[in-house]
């Protein structure tokens, strides 16, 4: 075994997937690949997830936007929703992506690709709803649908979609934002709009609250198995991700582990998490920058597996009790890891 690695268990993706389609039903579920599919490889997690019967895919970036539909094909559709100018539009649309669209000079750039690509947009029109993040304005909401409606007519787009994105902070503004998504239906289909796959809601409002589902849902986090921070566990979903370190050094002090900050191991995390070593929970003492420290247990060796964190099995923390104990999300600590920590696939 590496120094360091991160397992990724396929089937617990796929279980994952599919304790999220179940619950969502009847809405789709767009799966989520934005940042390297969590970390954890958008081709393998793409691969599980059809196996799951997700049919959508989605993300932030072009690259693994792009990736996500090489690998899926004709089994999926798959959204990029923030692709910048001209140039990244055309290159989504020869690639068969559907684009976001929430600003209307961005509206003509994509007309303007489609033109160019010689088949019409598919596009998911984004009016703002409270986050004022990449979203029309509701002042130049009517302006912009009327625009989107002329193109539509033209051949250039097809608005299949209408979504914006929620803070999930607190039910009060997501009540808003959701008012403001109704609102903006309603004047986009007085234009002669007809969004067939409206998509507000991600994981927690998705799976907490039905009202927020619409026709479809952006599920992320809880397709990996990371529950939202302060947040219940989810029922049927667990951690996919395991990153696993060898002992590579025992002396009087303590025991180290080859995994360090410049893996992008929180050094936060040194004294505030309790990692699974082969004599059960230890403190993680310190992360130095190469290694990291672990109370000793006896017979420690060189060699041993300690788990710093992943589904729970053997007493390690999950990516979101890491993420809790640092301060932040569960996302995070998968975020941080850099290339360079090898990632290993098992089904
Ligand atoms: C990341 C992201 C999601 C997924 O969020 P999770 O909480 O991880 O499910 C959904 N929608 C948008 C726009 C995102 O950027």
């Amino acid at each position: 075994m590496n120094r360091v690695e991160l397992r990724v268990d396929l089937a617990r993706v796929t279980s994952n997937v599919e304790a999220v389609l179940a619950r969502m039903a009847p809405a789709d579920v767009l799966v989520v690949i934005k940042d390297d599919a969590y970390a954890q490889g958008v081709e393998p997690v793409v691969d599980a997830a059809l196996r799951a019967g997700a049919r959508w895919f989605g993300g932030i970036d072009l690259p693994s936007a792009v990736r996500a539909k090489r690998r899926a094909g004709e089994r999926a559709r798959v959204l990029c929703w923030m692709t910048v100018g001209g140039d990244e539009a055309e290159a989504g649309l020869r690639e068969g992506l559907e684009l976001g669209v929430g600003d209307a000079d961005y509206l003509e750039r994509v007309a303007e690709a489609a033109a160019r690509v010689g088949a019409p947009a598919r596009i998911h029109l984004k009016p703002d709803t409270g986050l004022h993040r990449n979203g029309v304005r509701p002042e130049q909401w009517p302006d912009f649908c009327a625009r989107a409606a002329a193109l539509e007519r033209q051949g250039a787009v097809e608005v299949v979609g209408l979504w914006s994105h929620i803070a999930e902070a607190s039910d009060e503004d997501d009540d808003a934002a959701r008012a403001a998504f109704d609102r903006a239906e309603r004047i986009a289909r007085e234009h002669g709009l007809d969004p067939r796959v409206r998509h507000l809601a991600a994981s927690a409002a998705a799976w907490h609250r039905p009202e927020f589902r619409y026709d479809m849902v952006r599920i992320g986090a809880f397709c990996y198995g990371i529950r939202s921070a302060e947040g219940p566990g989810i029922p049927g979903i667990a951690p996919s991700a395991t990153l696993a370190a060898r002992v590579v050094r025992v002396d009087g002090s303590g025991v180290l582990i080859g995994v360090g900050s410049l893996d992008g191991l929180p050094s936060a995390a040194g004294g505030r998490i309790r990692v699974a070593t082969p004599a059960g929970p230890r403190l993680l003492e310190r992360v130095d920058p190469f290694d990291s420290v672990v109370a000793a247990w006896p017979g420690a060796a060189i060699g041993d597996e300690v788990i710093v964190f992943g589904p729970g099995d053997r007493g390690e923390p999950t990516p979101t009790d890491v993420g809790e104990a640092i301060g932040t999300v569960g996302e995070e600590p998968l975020l941080r890891l850099t290339p360079l920590v090898p990632r290993v696939h098992s089904s």
